[in-house]
């Protein structure tokens, strides 16, 4: 099903390797940061009551059995037979096992107060809308970021040396959540409207309006093209099913071909074509080789611009 959907150019387009969850068709670590938060999304959403349930009893349980013989606290270590100290590195209070460690030691405690504090502030809506929000985020979520944070800094005062203070530590995992939320909000579809307007072209140049749309079930699509003159006068009207369409992008890309296919078959010698789709405009228009799965489309279109 999935090599149906995949574009085969008519021309000699080279073998290549593209990131296709992009548009531009290049891996980016923003890119892959986002397709990331975007699978963290989807999981969510398939179970989340499920999920938030999951880790409530993960921290419930004070960490299952089963992590208290992996997690290499220097208890742990000396369990199994290495020469350490299992004295608390933080706290030196203590022997260092994964209760201490995640829970009990009181570097840690001081992270959760902080961190709690700022919780209980976000949920009363106490802080400004910018500021300081955890969204719908609940405990248990911040819990393990926390729980990551905390394991993280006691590894670089162990391994290297660096103390980071609990208000550090505290400030690191509300930047983490911050981050996260902005990049959640991000990846919402933004709805603008624009009123559209049509404006006339030159005297002697024939205005080609088309658009593209898809069925996202069907994987179909069909596409509407419309020709006017400078006096809005229409020349010509054209419009048909599309097959094998995966995305909308692809269906504006398709309708983009078939308008000047089209307007080369009623002999336009002139024309200017409109769509409304930005992306795909400014792929035509751009001088780059197009890596995206658009790519032979765009190629075709741009070939098909030398007709007029
Ligand atoms: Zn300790």
């Amino acid at each position: 099903m999935a090599i149906r959907h995949v574009a085969i150019g008519r021309g000699n387009l080279p073998y290549t390797i593209i990131w296709h969850f992009y548009n531009s068709g290049k891996y980016s670590v923003r890119s892959g940061y986002r397709v990331l938060c975007n699978m963290v999304d989807l999981d969510d959403r398939d179970d989340s009551m499920e999920h938030k349930q999951t880790l409530w009893e993960l921290w419930n349980s004070d960490v299952p059995r089963v992590f208290h013989y992996i997690i290499p606290v220097l208890s742990n270590l000396q369990r199994r037979g290495m020469e350490v100290n299992p004295r608390c590195p933080r706290c030196e209070k203590e022997d260092e096992t994964v209760d201490h460690a995640l829970i009990e030691c009181e570097k840690t405690e001081q992270v959760r107060k902080m961190v709690h504090e700022c919780y209980v502030k976000s949920k009363q809506e106490e802080v400004a809308a910018d500021q300081m929000r955890f969204g719908d985020l609940n405990w248990a979520d911040i819990v393990l970021v926390m729980s990551w944070a905390i394991w993280g800094a006691r590894n670089k005062k162990v391994h290297d040396s660096i103390e980071f203070s609990a208000s550090e530590t505290t400030a690191f995992v509300i930047s983490y959540i911050m981050e996260f939320q902005r990049c959640k909000k991000r990846m919402q579809p933004k709805q603008t409207q624009v009123a559209a307007q049509w404006s006339a072209p030159d005297p002697n140049v024939i205005k080609i309006n088309f658009d593209g749309v898809y069925d996202n079930v069907a994987k179909t699509g069909s596409f509407g093209v419309i020709a006017r003159d400078y006096r809005g006068l229409v020349i010509g009207a054209y419009a048909g099913r599309l097959d094998f369409v995966p995305d909308a992008y692809t269906a504006e890309c398709k309708a983009a071909l078939k308008a000047i296919i089209w307007a080369r078959d009623m002999g336009f010698s002139r024309i200017m074509l409109e769509g409304d789709a930005l992306t795909v405009i400014k792929k035509v228009n751009s001088g780059e080789y197009d890596f995206s799965p658009l790519g032979v489309y765009i190629a075709e279109l741009k070939e098909a611009r030398n007709w007029f």
